[in-house]
């Protein structure tokens, strides 16, 4: 029988609600697959600053070292909000990212066809559906590039960052993109702003290069100006969009506003070795927490994404997520996607239903 250790790092708010959800799933994928998922509790974020002072506790990242397979729920809330910046609870997951050497993003932005509606986009752009995975660099570029900082003038100040990116930062994360789009539907469109920045040409010849030994895949590039009108105006265009940091963090969040509520969309960060986070996008909504309003499914889904990534085993994920559209089409909804007419229920309820599908597949 084969055996995984995953770690669970609730933290704070709606974090443990959801995430309790997803080992629910996890569980009945471990009966049906007849695999063993032992999981093991750590503190982090706000809870752990309670308990440690810490957002971040080192006997926390020592047991993601050891034990590979991350699933993280959400942290921060208004008890933390007045800590320095480098104590707050949010530091915590910037600093596993880092410490764990996690540098592709992986966003997946999925419209469900019953929950179109909630697009902000007309229906004919969504007649064909959404299936968009941003692929983003998260180690490098401006926002960790030397030098940086601010001088006074005369006059003002002068601030300063700067953008910097290796050939080989850039090599590793294009081969990612590369590698996922083989099991997608075989094009990576990749994002830069070559007519003006340095590092983007020099994001472009590496990308180039490294499709030379992707045949079977259509590689296009676009500026990221193009590419932001582009999503609106005709997003079944993109397969795989691969890109820095910074236009990653944009651009993954525009994708993710073309699918309606915050609480479907699930990520995943990878890194050289087998280390991987898995997490729902959300913050830990402090104004719903605790009153079972949560949707799990970012969460549930951020499951089926390490069962696809870290367990090699994409027929599981597809079993969840055919298990979410369909109790989505029955009409289950929990309160931050709820129409006149649907079936109300809970975090729990969510959980269960999808759940209890699963067992049904063969
Ligand atoms: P948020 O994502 O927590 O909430 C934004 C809005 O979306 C809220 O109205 C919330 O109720 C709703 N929402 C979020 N997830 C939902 C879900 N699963 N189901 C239903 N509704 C959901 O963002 P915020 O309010 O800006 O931040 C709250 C706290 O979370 C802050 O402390 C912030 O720093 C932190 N945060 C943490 C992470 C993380 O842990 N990765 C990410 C973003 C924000």
């Amino acid at each position: 029988m084969a055996k995984y250790n995953i770690v669970l790092l609730p933290g704070d708010g709606i974090g443990p609600e959801v995430v309790k959800e997803a080992v629910k799933v996890l569980q009945v994928i471990g009966d049906k697959y007849t695999i063993s998922f032992n999981f093991t509790e750590a503190l982090v974020g706000g809870a752990a600053i309670e308990e440690t002072g810490d957002p971040l506790p080192k006997e926390t990242l020592e047991l993601c070292r050891t034990h590979k397979y991350i699933l993280f729920g959400a942290v921060g809330g208004p008890k933390w909000e007045d800590l320095p910046r480098d104590k707050r609870p949010e530091r915590a997951i910037l600093d596993l990212r880092k410490k764990l050497e996690l540098y592709a993003n992986l966003r997946p932005a999925y419209l469900f066809p019953s929950l179109a509606h909630s697009s902000p986009l007309k229906e004919e752009i969504l007649k064909n559906g959404i299936d968009i995975l941003v692929v983003r660099e998260l180690t490098g570029d401006i926002y960790f590039g030397e030098p940086r900082g601010r001088e006074a003038l005369e006059y003002g100040y002068k601030a300063i960052d700067t953008a910097v990116y290796t050939s080989r930062e850039i090599e590793r994360i294009a081969r990612k993109a590369f590698e996922i789009a083989k099991k997608r539907r075989k094009k990576v469109t990749s994002v830069d702003k070559a007519n003006v920045l340095e590092t983007s040409r020099l994001w472009r010849e590496v990308v180039t290069e490294v499709s030379k030994k992707y045949p079977q895949i259509e590689l296009n590039h676009q500026y990221v100006d193009n590419c932001s009108m582009q999503l609106i105006k005709n997003p079944r265009q993109f397969d795989v969009i691969l890109t820095g940091n910074m236009f990653g963090d944009i651009l993954s969040d525009e994708a993710s506003m073309l699918i309606g509520s915050i609480g479907l969309l699930p990520s995943a960060s990878l890194g050289e070795r087998d280390i991987a986070i898995y997490e729902p996008i959300h913050g830990s909504a402090p104004d719903i927490a605790g009153q079972k309003k949560a949707n799990p499914i970012a969460a549930i889904l951020s499951a089926g994404m390490m069962l696809k990534y870290s367990f090699d085993m994409p027929e599981a994920e597809e079993q969840i997520k055919k298990a979410v559209i369909s109790t989505l089409e029955e009409g289950y909804r929990t309160p931050d996607i709820l129409r006149e007419g649907d079936l109300p229920v809970d975090t729990e309820t969510m959980g269960s239903l999808i759940a209890e599908k699963i067992k049904t597949y063969k």
